[in-house]
């Protein structure tokens, strides 16, 4: 085992121990909780070494950092998350890589990745990001549309072409009346999604919970947590 290998691995156990203690805390099956690797900033050999040690799903937030990363591990069976602020004129080449977008806001946006999925010929989960704390009409400042937008732009992407809509991702507030309250954030979330699912009973994916706050999510009710410091470490550089 190289150096790296095993403090991947290291890092690794001991993340699945805190999912599977929140899971026991909750009276939740492991299972109902899947781990999410977020690899930004951290180099494709890192994603192969975590292949090996089982992971199937990372997620990556810049397309310009994932689209080489993700090409250089094609030979592998991952799962690509898109969990970044996205532009519209990169939809095309994460259309190309990306199985799951978790960062849908915008009916732009919705329109850009439903061209470039017919256009690749693939099929492209969508998770609408809300902002829990933006007011209506306008965008949470890490990204996401306000809670009463969510319905229209999931509608949206159940009706187009090339996308499922496949849930809801969401991302702690920083600021507003959900500072220090992860988990009353995570409830709202899951109010969200259980009034989402009603209308789109296949979109039963809840994206939330970090390196921080991923016992809280998982108290919630998330389906899905994306951990990437707890796993790789600190980053070098913000990303
Ligand atoms: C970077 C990132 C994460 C992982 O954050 P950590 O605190 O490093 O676990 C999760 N979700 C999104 C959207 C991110 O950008």
């Amino acid at each position: 085992m190289t150096d790296r290998r095993t403090e991947l691995a290291e890092n690794l156990a001991r993340v699945e121990e805190r999912i599977a203690s929140a899971c026991a805390a909750a009276g939740r099956k492991r299972e109902e909780v899947t781990l999410i690797v977020v690899t930004k900033t951290y180099p494709a050999s890192d994603v192969r070494l975590l292949h090996g040690l089982g992971v199937r799903h990372v997620a990556e937030n810049k397309d310009q950092e994932a689209a080489p990363k993700a090409a250089a591990c094609s030979d592998l069976s991952l799962t690509w998350h898109f969990v970044g602020q996205l532009q519209t004129n990169k939809a095309r080449s994460v259309a190309g890589y990306a199985d799951v977008v978790q960062s849908v806001d915008r009916p732009k946006l919705v329109r850009a990745l439903s061209a470039a999925a017919v256009r690749a010929e693939r099929e492209l989960g969508c998770l609408v990001q809300v902002a829990l704390d933006a007011e209506s009409g306008r965008q949470g400042d890490r990204g996401g549309v306000a809670p009463d937008g969510v319905e229209e732009l999931a509608a949206a992407v159940d009706g187009a072409p090339g996308l499922r809509l496949d849930g809801l991702m969401a991302v702690a507030p920083l600021s507003g009346p959900y500072t220090g309250r992860q988990q009353a954030a995570f409830e709202r979330l899951m109010e969200f999604s259980s009034r989402l699912h009603a209308n789109h009973p296949a979109a039963n994916m809840v994206s939330a919970g970090m390196s921080g706050d991923l016992e809280q999510a998982v108290a919630a009710g998330a389906t899905h947590v994306r951990v990437g410091t707890a796993v790789l470490g600190v980053r070098p550089r913000l990303g």
